[in-house]
Order: C-alpha cells, then sequence, then structure tokens
C-alpha cells in the first residue's frame, strides 16, 4: 500500500514465499494450478486496476469502476495479483517468433510515464531474445502485460511487476548494461510460468535457468568475454549450503535460504554447455522449455506442464547425447562441489577429480599448454596431460567448470 506522487492509492500484491492464502481462499500447492480466473476488482472512479489475463470490460456506479479480468490459462496461486494505481497505459502489438500478435502493455505511473516510454522498447527487445532462444511467448492470446509496482517486481503471468526504478543494473550493478530486473521477471513467463515445478525442491528451475538466461542475454549483446565476467560474478555468490536440487520435498521458503537456487543453478547449466558443447546445451534449454516442437504452436498457455530436476536430466541426456547422472548427483543432490587437485611429475600435469563419497566425476576440463587448448577427457577421476618441458599450463581459463575454490 504506496502512494503516487499526487497522493493516490498505489496498490499492489506479491506472496510467493508467504503464500497466496494470505488474501484469497485457495489450494496452495505449486503441483495443481487454477485452471482459470475471473478476477473482479471494484475501484474508485479515477483509478486503474491491471491483473492477470485479459480486460473483459469495465462497468461505472456510484463513482466507482469494476474491472472484470479473465485469465483463460493455467496460473500459479502466487501469480495471482491486483495492481491499483491512476495508471496511464503504453501499448503496442508485438509480433511472435511464431507469426502471432501479441498485445503489449506497461501500466505506468502518470509521473514516470516519459520514463516508461524510453524503457518500453527494451521489453520488446527482451521478449524476442528469449522468443528466439526459448520458442513463443506461451500466453500470446492473453497479453504481454507489465506494470508499474511499489515493489521490486515478480513474474506474475501475463502482468509482469516491475519496480526498478526505471535503472539498469538493478540486479547486478555494473555487470548489466540492461534493464535486469524486467529480464529476470520475463524469463520466468519460460522457467516457472510455462515450466513448473510440483514441488519446491526443484526450485532451481525457475530461478536458477532464469538468472543463466541473463548471462546469456549478456553474451548476446557484448560478447563471450562479458560472458565469462557475468558468470565469474555470479559464481561468487554460492553457499554450497544444501543440495540444489534436494531428493526431498521443500517448502519455497527453505528454497530461498541461500542464493544457490539462482547463482548455483546458472553456473551448473555454464558447465553442461561446457560438457555438452554449445549447440546440443541450446537445443536441450529449448526443448527443455518446449519438449515437442509442435506445443510452440499453442497460443493460449495450455503447453505450460509441471516439471522437475529428473525430467531436465532426461531432456539433457537425450539431446546432450550423453549419460549425466554422474553429473547431477556431484551438482544437484549433494551440496559440495567437487574439487580438481593437480600436480606436475616430470612432464606431466596430473589432474584428479576428489569428491565427496569418492563420487564418480569424469568432467573434461580445458587445459592450455604452450598457448595450446584441450578439453581434457577424464578416466576414474584422473587425467594426465603433457606439458613437455617448459612447464608452462592453465588449467580451465575461462572458468567453465564450476569447482571448489582453494
Ligand atoms: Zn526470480
Amino acid at each position: 500500500w504506496a502512494q503516487t506522487a499526487d497522493g493516490s492509492p498505489w496498490i499492489g500484491v506479491s506472496c510467493q514465499t508467504q503464500g497466496a492464502d494470505l488474501w484469497w481462499p485457495v489450494k496452495d500447492h505449486p503441483s495443481d494450478r487454477p485452471d482459470s480466473l475471473a478476477i473482479s476488482i471494484t475501484v474508485p472512479k479515477g483509478l486503474v486496476a491491471a491483473s492477470n489475463g485479459k480486460l473483459l470490460g469495465t462497468r461505472e456506479r456510484n463513482e466507482k469502476t469494476t474491472f472484470d479480468w479473465f485469465l483463460s490459462t493455467p496460473i500459479n496461486p502466487y501469480n495471482v495479483t491486483v495492481n491499483i494505481a491512476p495508471y496511464v497505459t503504453i501499448s503496442d502489438t508485438y509480433i511472435s517468433t511464431a507469426g502471432d500478435s501479441v498485445e503489449t502493455t506497461f501500466w505506468v505511473l502518470p509521473e514516470d510515464e516519459a520514463k516508461g516510454k524510453e524503457l518500453f522498447p527494451q521489453f520488446i527487445e527482451q521478449m524476442r531474445f528469449y522468443e528466439e532462444m526459448l520458442g513463443p511467448y506461451a500466453f500470446r492470446d492473453e497479453k504481454y502485460g507489465i506494470v508499474h509496482t511499489p515493489y521490486l517486481g515478480m513474474e506474475h503471468q501475463t502482468i509482469i511487476a516491475y519496480g526498478a526504478g526505471f535503472k539498469d543494473g538493478a540486479l547486478f550493478g555494473q555487470h548489466s548494461d540492461y534493464d535486469d530486473l524486467m529480464h529476470h521477471e520475463l524469463g520466468h513467463e519460460w522457467w516457472g510460468n510455462l515450466v513448473s515445478v510440483a514441488d519446491w525442491k526443484d526450485f532451481w528451475i525457475h530461478e536458477g535457468i532464469t538468472t543463466y538466461m541473463q548471462a546469456l542475454f549478456t553474451e548476446q549483446r557484448r560478447g563471450m568475454d562479458a560472458y565469462f565476467a557475468n558468470m565469474q560474478y555470479f559464481s561468487t555468490m554460492i553457499d554450497n549450503r544444501q543440495p540444489l536440487a534436494p531428493r526431498e520435498s521443500r517448502s519455497a521458503g527453505q528454497m530461498y535460504q541461500g542464493r544457490d537456487v539462482y547463482y548455483k543453478g546458472a553456473s551448473v547449466l555454464h558447465t553442461l554447455r561446457y560438457l555438452v558443447g554449445d549447440e546440443r546445451f541450446f537445443t536441450i534449454l529449448r526443448r527443455f522449455a518446449y519438449p515437442d516442437p509442435k506445443m510452440e504452436a499453442i497460443t493460449d498457455g495450455s503447453s505450460m506442464r509441471y516439471s522437475s530436476t529428473e525430467e531436465f536430466r532426461n531432456i539433457a541426456e537425450k539431446h546432450g547425447e550423453m549419460s549425466l547422472d554422474w553429473f547431477f548427483e556431484v551438482y544437484m543432490y549433494q551440496p559440495e562441489l567437487p574439487e580438481l587437485v593437480s600436480m606436475v611429475q616430470g612432464d606431466n600435469l596430473i589432474l584428479e577429480w576428489v569428491t565427496p563419497g569418492n563420487l564418480t566425476f569424469n568432467m573434461p576440463v580445458e587445459v592450455v599448454v604452450n598457448d595450446i587448448s584441450a578439453k581434457i577427457t577424464f578416466i576414474d577421476n584422473k587425467a594426465v596431460v603433457p606439458i613437455s618441458v617448459t612447464g608452462d599450463y592453465e588449467i580451465d581459463p575461462n572458468h567453465w567448470v564450476l569447482r571448489k575454490k582453494r
């Protein structure tokens, strides 16, 4: 409950960790969603109420206006929201990569309309990035909505909460030369709203993949060096206190402890990309969003599905064309990072992966010897690299492989 510059009400709702049952009667579990929602909001005349789905119409009575919204797609209860203020709207029609027209609207406070107009092209640019990378926006029949909120942000389906103050880099400072808060919340329309976890234990799928998408956006804008710098920055925020994807059921609050669902999730994807190579990796991402390419043609959001770390592994194994149980055992199901121990013996560099419980971990590593780079393969967690008489070598110069730092 906030106020605008002229003292008008400015109201928003966000409740992911507390639960939607805080404000409406609901079976509040991520594994079961309402199929559709009718939301009617009555406000004093002059105020505007923006919500999920499509606006069916407005009704006036006794100096009050009722806004009737209808969402025809399944939705996570925590994504249901109302937003009230004397909003003005900035609108355009976005043409999806699938060819469909998507009504795009930003509800913004009147005092920030000019800033809203300046920011709007970024909303379009970011939407195109996601569609090209992952397949079409799933809720094309409803709208691409963004609403100015008195709190930082939230991925409310078809009505993204935006409160980053029209400043680039609200999340990652100098690592982002774009509106990274908006980019993060929009990413959840794929990772969270199209692909949803049925249990919070797999929450990294929402936050980790979305966070990784930001490094990919940086790469697209500023190249590989900026991407590597972005990933290095993410890796400094990893705690390793609990498994990234615990095997047992968890609450949202439990999974929000620490930041691993964001930054370790992103870092594991970065390592997976190195392991399987770019072509396979980007196929994995797209087929995890839409396992069947035919699903990409669906415009009404019914392409949404429940997913899990296990499903991700199956898709990664299929399109990565390799067995990945060892990779998931080490990075997902237990907290500790693997350690790469190195030792020079004569003309050889001896490398060994040390893992908790001696888990098998034959993760290849880039080694540069006399300016020549090679992807070194491991057997029984060990590798031997000839380094010749100069003894000049560098291990994993681009930090592709997530591991314990000494
Ligand atoms: Zn998020």
